[in-house]
């Protein structure tokens, strides 16, 4: 795809002229500065005077500023041999009358004064005068000079910063203008929603979008306020920008895309004049989509560690993307798209209603939609008949759309190093190796075991909440790693205000499940529970301590609403309480990851059938979930409880 720059305002081509009047300037004055060339005078030494002026070739001298001699001869020596050079005009080739001819130093000027009367009283005719010839340009021109040379060095190292990529000698005037790249909606941006496999919700998400910028009328008319921002969270090369791309290219808007690093820049206020410029250009093209990739540049909470300067420049470039998301009317038709895989650290002002009200997750794909984004990157190469894309995507587990699209054209270029007619299953097993050689230095590939630990661990919560009457009804169970966690489980809490003890003690059963599945299958427990064992240790903590479930603590809570103990410095209750604290806690918890056990030896069978459902899918819903254990016999009474 070619990409266009944006850079298309007419001043780019102004600062060569500007270089070229410098130059010129400079030249002239060096003209003028010499007392020579335009005159088109010859340069002589005082001798060669004399000489001259003894032969009584001489009409006229005038000296100027007391130091430069100019000769002019008499007609009858232009005629002379010896002056043929000086005789004609040097621009025009007409023989010069008027002169002067030469011109040279005088060097002590009452010496040569008194030589010109000399030569005067001996009877040689000629005349001579002092002129004063103030060269005010050359007076101006030196005073400048430091300037000269100060802007000169700036200009180099303006251009040094700005990274000069290939944008000639714009930067100087564009520092404060915005690096988008622009593509534009009808000619470059060919992407559409066939090119993003996958991805199914975040698409249907974004749609709305789509329609917006293609009918807005449609959605203002009924008083409907339309998004001005949505935020696309996911990890690095899940084809956020190729979705956000993909809009553009469904509504044929311009899409100005940047990312969030290219508005930090050491000068203050640069990366706030930017943000202006960049919308300034959206407006002009609206409707348009900007697209900021890497937000969390800019955008992460305000007031922290402010202690460098650096920071200020930051929050100013934050602000002034808050001040012109607020600024522009909901029918300015200008959407801001921006790419995160850290919504947790951004500023918190971000999300508010009217900026980046909308979230979009963007998960690493799992085995079907691997499938489906192979399809797409194979479609462009010569393949061996009997390729089989199941099989590619059951070898590429925690790939994302980007290092499938790597192994694809790997693959190609292995083959065609081998010399092949067409790419077959080798080749995409060798690409597959060189890349997951790559990746695991970034630490997101999980080998087969790892993926098989990880797989009875979600199966355990799965199993263990599933036989709990108390723990919420499961959704969702995943094994494809999603933010730092490798696997996820998705629940439909219960709303509830008051929570009772076996309903706590039946989720943190349940939240034990995992690592108890760890420990009944492989007689081994591993590090991946640690988020399990803090959510659990905390709901332990907190029966004791704050809600007095506790029989042997009793109904006290030490949680001080006022919140003026907030530092703790002294623990509200005595050591041998904090003992017996400490005791209950883990009491409670040792119960349950028994329980969790017990439960999971009972049902050794369909964990196991679960965890290798899970192992091939990936992804497994309830449904599965009713298949394997049959239906749940607690659904019933939960919704008559809830009446
Ligand atoms: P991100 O912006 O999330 O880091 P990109 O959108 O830049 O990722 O994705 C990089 C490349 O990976 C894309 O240009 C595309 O070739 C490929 N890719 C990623 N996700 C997908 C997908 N769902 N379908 C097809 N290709 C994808
Ligand atoms: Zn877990």
């Amino acid at each position: 795809m070619k990409n266009k720059k944006s850079n298309t305002n007419p001043k780019n081509n102004s600062t060569y002229w500007i270089y070229g009047l410098i130059i010129s300037v400079f030249i002239i004055f060096s003209y003028i500065g010499n007392g020579s060339g335009f005159s088109g005078t010859k340069k002589i030494n005082i001798s060669t005077f004399e000489k001259y002026l003894s032969s009584g070739d001489v009409s006229k001298i005038t000296i100027i500023n007391k130091t430069l001699a100019e000769v002019t001869l008499t007609e009858n020596a232009l005629m002379n041999e010896i002056h043929r050079d000086v005789a004609t005009n040097n621009f025009l080739g007409q023989r010069n009358v008027i002169g002067p001819h030469y011109n040279f130093e005088v060097g002590d000027l009452e010496l040569f004064q008194r030589k010109l009367e000399n030569a005067e009283s001996s009877g040689i005719i000629f005349n001579y005068e002092f002129r004063t010839i103030e060269n005010k340009w050359f007076d101006v021109l030196i005073g400048f000079l430091p300037l000269i040379i100060l802007v000169g060095l700036w200009i180099f190292f303006m251009r040094r910063m700005s990274g000069g990529a290939g944008a000639g000698g714009s930067q100087i005037f564009s520092i404060g203008k915005s690096k988008a790249k622009l593509f534009d909606g009808n000619k470059d941006t060919k992407v559409t929603f066939k090119d993003v496999a996958g991805l199914e919700g975040a698409k249907e998400e974004v749609k709305e979008i789509v329609d917006f910028l293609k009918s807005p009328s449609k959605y203002t008319k009924l008083g409907g306020k339309i998004p001005k921002g949505a935020l696309l969270v996911g990890l690095p090369g899940t084809g956020k920008t190729l979705l956000a791309k993909a809009v553009a290219g469904e509504a044929k808007v311009p899409f100005f895309s940047l990312s969030g690093s290219d508005f930090v820049e050491m000068f203050v206020g640069v990366g706030a004049s930017r943000v202006r410029d960049l919308f300034k250009q959206a407006k002009e093209k609206s409707p348009s989509i900007i697209f900021i990739d890497e937000i969390d540049a800019i955008g992460r909470a305000r007031g922290k560690n402010s202690i460098t300067g650096s920071n200020d420049e930051r929050e100013n470039t934050l602000n002034q993307l808050l001040t012109e998301m607020d600024g522009f009317g909901t029918n300015t038709n200008v959407i801001v798209m921006a790419a995160t895989n850290r919504a947790d650290v951004l500023d918190k002002a971000l999300m508010r209603a009217g900026r980046f009200d909308r979230q979009i997750y963007v998960d690493l794909p799992d085995v079907r939609e691997r499938k489906e984004i192979f399809e797409v990157h194979l479609k462009p190469l010569k393949k061996t008949k009997d390729l089989d894309v199941d099989f590619l995507s059951k070898q590429t587990p925690g790939f994302s759309g980007a290092d499938i699209a790597n192994v694809c054209n790997e693959a190609a270029l292995i083959a065609a190093r081998k010399s092949k007619k067409s790419v077959g299953k080798q080749d995409f097993l060798d690409a597959v190796d060189r890349i997951v050689g790559g990746l695991e230095k970034k630490n997101k590939i999980i080998s087969p075991k790892e993926k098989k630990t990880i797989a009875y661990h979600e199966a355990g919560h799965a199993t263990v909440s599933w036989m709990l009457e108390h723990a919420a009804p499961l959704v969702k169970v995943t094994i494809v790693p999603r933010g730092r966690s490798l696997g996820a489980a998705w629940y439909l809490p219960e709303e509830r205000q008051i929570v009772r003890t076996e309903q706590i003690l039946d989720e943190m059963c349940a939240a034990l499940g995992g690592r108890a599945a760890e420990k009944v299958i492989f007689n081994k427990i591993s590090t991946g529970a640690l988020s399990d064992l803090e959510k659990v240790t905390k709901q332990a903590r907190s029966m004791v301590t704050v809600y007095g479930l506790n029989d042997k603590i009793g109904n006290l809570t030490y949680y001080d609403s006022s919140g003026q103990n907030e530092y703790g410095f002294t623990k509200p209750y005595s050591d041998t309480t904090a003992q017996i604290i400490d005791k209950e806690i883990s009491n409670i918890i040792e119960t349950q990851f028994k329980r969790a056990i017990g439960l999971l030896k009972k049902h050794k069978k369909k964990l196991e059938e679960l965890a290798n459902y899970l192992l091939e899918k990936e992804v497994i819903f309830k449904e599965d979930l009713v298949r394997i254990f049959g239906e749940r016999p607690f659904e019933e009474k939960i919704s008559q409880e809830k009446k």
